[in-house]
């Protein structure tokens, strides 16, 4: 380690505010193979993941800082056999700490195990409602064990967490996928959009849902929340590709949240890898202080002096910080633009030109048959090797 933990990096510039939410992406191994996995599309040449100790490290060094609540998340996080260790150690350095899990490696009694460990709460993802339909977008056969498992998770006395990602293959279940978590007694709902990176990306066109659906989509989940009101919350976002203003993204470059991949490289969000001329370092080479308060990579993108315009002379700057880094990147080319999904943008063409088109195709058999690309390691490699970053810029050139 080239720095030792002091508090003297974060001292020398209080302006930053300390992490509050450490995100440990434990693995990119996963059993599942959503399409819509925002995991990067290079995961087959990303090795060497941290040991248990570097783990507590992190955990150790973040906490010190001031982070408190943890999120175990992957790729799928039941694949590390370690687990049970971390979770211990994150409730003796006092995280609350969230399993974000598929299910899929889960038993009774590693739930068990975990209760004992001191974890605080599990999520479980579902892919659909249907079991045909949530096997197809799995790649595998998870829906029953996935029925067990949140059953038992409940039985446990968690609180049940399920997380249903909403595209245009499931958005018309969107009253079966609130029926059924009604049925599994859930306590919260996360009825999650598509997030266009990394696979998702790649399977943008399959997945974009149209205007119908989300019309549809809003009206079933405002029905739902009203009806559920007190016994479960049901979140639900209109996916930004049809806003006119983004979102502020992950709160602020390096202002809430901070990501740690399997390999160790620090990120101020799980999709910031991508974007090129950043060397983002590694909890291998650096202390978690000096990497949140000191990098160059951190500090790219913190306040408001980075901006070009229309952002930088734009009213409404602190309310969304221009939104999203990694989208203006996809999508214009250039990471320090505005989000295109804002209207201001020039670029906000690139959007609505892609939503027109899904629009106008949706639904015709030629469009519909184009087969998805599955989040695995034999399309990590194939894909990788034509590079991802090269291809992202295309796409935002062929525009
Ligand atoms: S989105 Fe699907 S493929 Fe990606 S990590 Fe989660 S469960 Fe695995
Ligand atoms: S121009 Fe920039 S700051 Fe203004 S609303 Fe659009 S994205 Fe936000």
């Amino acid at each position: 380690m080239s720095n030792a933990v002091t508090p003297s990096a974060a001292a020398s510039r209080p302006s930053v505010k300390p992490p509050l939410w450490l995100l440990a992406e434990l693995t990119y191994a996963c059993p599942l193979q959503c399409p819509y996995c925002s995991n990067p599309m290079e995961i087959a040449a990303i090795k060497q993941e941290l040991d248990t100790s570097h783990w507590f490290r992190v955990m150790q060094q973040a906490r010190r800082m001031g982070a408190t609540q943890l999120g175990f998340s992957g790729g799928e996080p039941l694949i590390r056999r370690d687990l049970e260790q971390l979770i211990a150690e994150a409730r003796r350095l006092g995280y609350y700490t969230n399993l974000i899990t598929s299910g899929v490696g889960m038993d009774e009694q590693r739930i068990k195990a975990f209760k004992e460990a001191g974890l605080d709460h599990i999520q479980v993802s579902f892919q659909a409602s249907s079991e045909e339909l949530n096997n197809f977008i799995a790649g595998t056969d998870a829906f029953e064990h996935k029925m067990h498992m949140a059953r038992l998770v409940k039985q446990y006395g968690y609180p049940m967490v399920l997380c249903f990602v909403l595209h245009r293959k499931n958005e018309h279940q969107i009253r079966e996928i609130l029926d059924l978590a009604v049925a599994l007694e859930a306590d919260y709902v996360e009825l999650a959009t598509t997030q266009y990176y990394g696979w998702a990306f790649h399977n943008r066109e399959q997945l974009l849902p149209t205007r119908e659906q989300l019309v549809n989509a809003e009206k079933v989940a405002k029905e739902y929340q009203d009806k559920m009101k007190g016994r479960m919350k049901i979140y639900y976002v209109i996916p930004d590709y049809y806003e006119i203003r983004p979102k502020r993204c992950m709160d602020g470059w390096g202002s809430v949240f901070l990501t740690i991949a399997p390999d160790g490289t620090a990120l101020p969000c799980h999709a910031a890898r991508q974007l090129p001329g950043l060397s983002f370092p590694n909890v291998r080479d650096h202390d978690i202080d000096w990497i949140w308060s000191e990098s160059p990579a951190f500090n790219r993108f913190r306040g408001l002096d980075w901006m070009k315009e229309p952002c930088r002379s734009c009213p409404e700057k602190e309310k969304d910080l221009g939104g999203c880094r990694c989208q203006a990147y996809m999508l214009t080319g250039d990471a320090a633009n505005a989000d295109p999904v804002c209207d201001k943008s020039p670029h906000h063409h690139v959007v609505t030109e892609r939503i027109e088109h899904v629009n106008r195709l949706a639904g015709t058999r030629e469009f519909e048959a184009k087969p998805l690309v599955f989040r695995n390691m034999k399309n990590s490699r194939k894909i990788a090797g034509s590079s991802v970053l090269s291809n992202a810029r295309e796409t935002a050139e062929s525009e």
